[in-house]
This record gives structure tokens, sequence and C-alpha cells, in this order.
């Protein structure tokens, strides 16, 4: 497969496997667990993360993402373990974006200490709010763009620019931009991380993760990987191939729709803000436009302060208040009471997190009928 071909082509064929035995159209599934040893070169086993379905899939997401190679994992969460895990050491120092996913930052605070690894969390989204906090011992700089809830955008050049420059690696978590709309690496990122439990995947019925970068690196990264066991089964593996094929589509009508809502939202007397980096009041808009693509599938918003968020959630009929988030029917939540119910309200209120928040997934249905669905809920709650 050519790399230099188009996304959309990319997404469809880069990384198939041939079908020699029966010509089929879709790349065979290998579920051996026992390959022979003597006529390879690598061992292959799956968790060496080299099984013929493992490369194939690795060899698509890193074509999408422009990174010459990639590891593709259980979860999310072990892709983002193993990639930090691989990079530190007793005694190193990194630092974070204050308001990166939950998850990550619950395994930072539960399982640093007890490596010897520091950490700091950078008070702002400027670079120079990520470098006061350099140290002697610094190693690394990780940030999560657009961020969850608030969608805040975090510069990329200038960050890839600073690390550079005091000879620290990059990490991103692209998993609400989706490579559709963000292509870290061409920003001067070194690691690109993505949960693809979300745009990824698509159909909220798959977990797995993916750690991408530059081949030296993912060599590093699996050195670290093997031991630590993380890798996605065979059938997994297959499944999530054939949801990439449509993931140009669906990230397309995602994004027209997250636009649309937050434009419909923006107008309407029982909102009180709307957060969405397409909108061009929204305090990152500029740079999203310069270093994305699409402004991708997820927005926020704060009801009216006399509404109440549960129960306008709970009165949707078409959209689902479910917990996670990128599959192709739309779904909402509170982020106050489900995805950051762990923080301190101090840390809520220093993310922007509000009681009258709203984070929506736009799903691919037709903008009108969650236009409608939104409206009945709250006509029942005024
Ligand atoms: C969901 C998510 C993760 C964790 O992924 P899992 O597949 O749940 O382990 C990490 N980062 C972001 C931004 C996410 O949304």
């Amino acid at each position: 497969m050519n790399k230099s071909a188009d996304f959309r082509t990319l997404c469809v064929h880069a990384g198939e496997l041939k079908d020699t035995q029966h010509g089929g159209a879709t790349s065979p599934i290998f579920t051996s667990t026992s390959y022979a040893f003597n006529d390879v070169e690598i061992k292959q086993y799956p968790r060496y993360f080299n099984t013929p379905n493992q490369r194939g899939l690795c060899e698509k997401i890193a074509a999408l993402e422009g990174a010459e190679a990639g590891l593709i994992f259980g979860s999310g969460m072990a892709a983002v373990s193993t990639a930090l895990l691989s990079h530190l050491s007793s005694g190193d120092h990194v630092i974070f974006q204050d308001d990166i996913y939950g998850g990550t930052r619950n395994f930072i605070k539960r399982e640093f200490p007890k490596y010897g690894i520091e950490f700091s969390f950078a008070k702002g989204l400027d670079s120079s709010d990520f470098e006061v906090e350099i140290k002697s011992n610094t190693k690394g700089l990780y940030v999560e763009t657009p961020s969850n809830p608030t969608l805040k955008i975090t510069n990329l050049r200038e960050i890839s620019r600073l690390a550079k420059s005091k000879s620290l690696w990059t990490m991103i978590d692209n998993t609400f931009a989706s490579p559709v709309n963000q292509k870290p690496i061409a920003h001067g990122i070194d690691i690109v991380i993505h949960s693809a439990t979300k745009y990824l995947g698509g159909h909220s019925d798959i977990s797995a993760g993916v750690v991408l970068s530059k081949k030296s690196i993912i060599e590093h990264v699996f050195e670290s990987a093997k031991n630590l066991g993380g890798n996605l089964s065979e059938y997994t593996v297959w499944l999530l191939e054939r949801s990439i094929k449509t993931l140009y589509l669906r990230v397309q009508a995602q994004n027209n729709n997250a636009l649309l809502l937050s434009k419909f939202l923006q107008e309407q007397d029982w909102t009180e803000q709307v957060y969405y980096p397409g909108l061009e009041d929204h305090a990152g808009h500029h740079v999203a436009k310069e270093q994305m693509s699409g402004f991708g599938g997820i927005l926020s918003f704060d009801l009216a302060p006399n509404l109440d968020a549960k129960k306008f959630l709970l009165g949707l009929e078409l959209v689902k208040p479910t917990m996670s988030l990128a599959g192709i029917e739309s779904t909402a939540l509170s982020p106050r009471l489900t995805s950051h119910a762990l923080l301190s309200e101090d840390e809520r209120q220093a993310q922007g997190i509000t009681e009258q928040m709203v984070r929506f997934s736009a799903g691919i249905e037709a903008i009108d009928d969650i236009q409608r669905d939104l409206l009945q809920s709250i006509s029942k709650i005024k």
C-alpha cells in the first residue's frame, strides 16, 4: 500500500492482509497463539505484538497518523501506562497538562509514587506554563488536546518547540481529535496515543489502545510492552481493522453534527455557555484552526442556572445518557456526576467543570432529530 495515498484510501486499504487461499475481499483472521519457530525471523506471538493481524492493523493506524510504527493494546489505559512507564525511571520527572483524562490522572497519582517517578501539572495551556515546571530531572511533556470536557486547545508546535530546546520527549493523547482531525507528528510531537475504544473503534463495542511513533521509539516501548503484557486479542484486532475502514466518513459526519449543534445551542435561552473549538468565540479557536483539519465531534455546554443537568439527561429519548463517547450514536453525560466525579470540587473548579455542564458526543444521526430530542427534554424540565 502506497503510504502517500489519500487518507480515505488508507482508511480502507492500508495494512490489509491478502486472502491468498480463497481470494476473499477482506483480511483473513489468524487466531493462532503458536507459530513455527524455525522458518521466521522473529518469533510470532500475541504478547510480542507481532502476529499477522496485529502487524496489519499497526501498519494501517501508523499510516493514518503519518507515523513510522505502532503498537496495539487492549485498552487506551494500557497504551498510556506502557508508553509512560517505558519512558520513565525512578528519579525522573514529567510534566502533564492539568486537564487530562481522569484515568490517566488516577494512574499517575496512584502508581508513579510507588516507582519514585515525580510529576507536575502545568497551571495553564501555554508553553510558558510548562516551561516554569521544568527541573533538572524532567524527561518529558504530556498533553491532551482538545481536552475533556471543556475542549481546551494546546498549541502543539509551541509545546514541541519547547521540548526540543530542552531535549525532552513529547506525548499526546490524541483520542478526542482522531487522526481525521489532527496529526500531531506533523506538528513535531514524538509519541501519539489513542484510546481506540473511542473514534477508531467508533461503535461503542471495542476496547483498545494505540501508541505510535518513530520505529526506534516504538522498539523501545515494545521492550516494556512485552513485559507488561497489554496486547489486544486477535478477534478485536480484526474488528478494529474493519471499523477503521469507515473512520473518515464517521468522523466527518460527527464533526458536522457537533458544529451545527454547538451553533444551535448558542442560540437557545436555556443554555448559558457552549464549549466547542469550532466556535469563533472559543479561546482556542485560532490555534485549533491551524493545527486541526476539523474541530471534532465532542462539545460541552452549561444549562441555564435554573435547570437540572441530571433531569435533562434522564429526559432524553434518542440521545443516550452513557459514560463513554465517540460512537456513531449520540451520547451525553454530566462530567461532575460521572467522568470527573473522582476529582475534588477544587480540581473541578480549576478545570472549569460546572454543576450545569453537559458533555455531548455527536453521533451520525440527522441533526434535526438530535435537536428535537434536546428540545423535548428541556420542555419537560422547564
Ligand atoms: C477513554 C479515554 C482514555 C482511556 O481509554 P480506555 O480505552 O478506556 O482505557 C484515555 N484518554 C482519553 C482522552 C479517553 O477518552
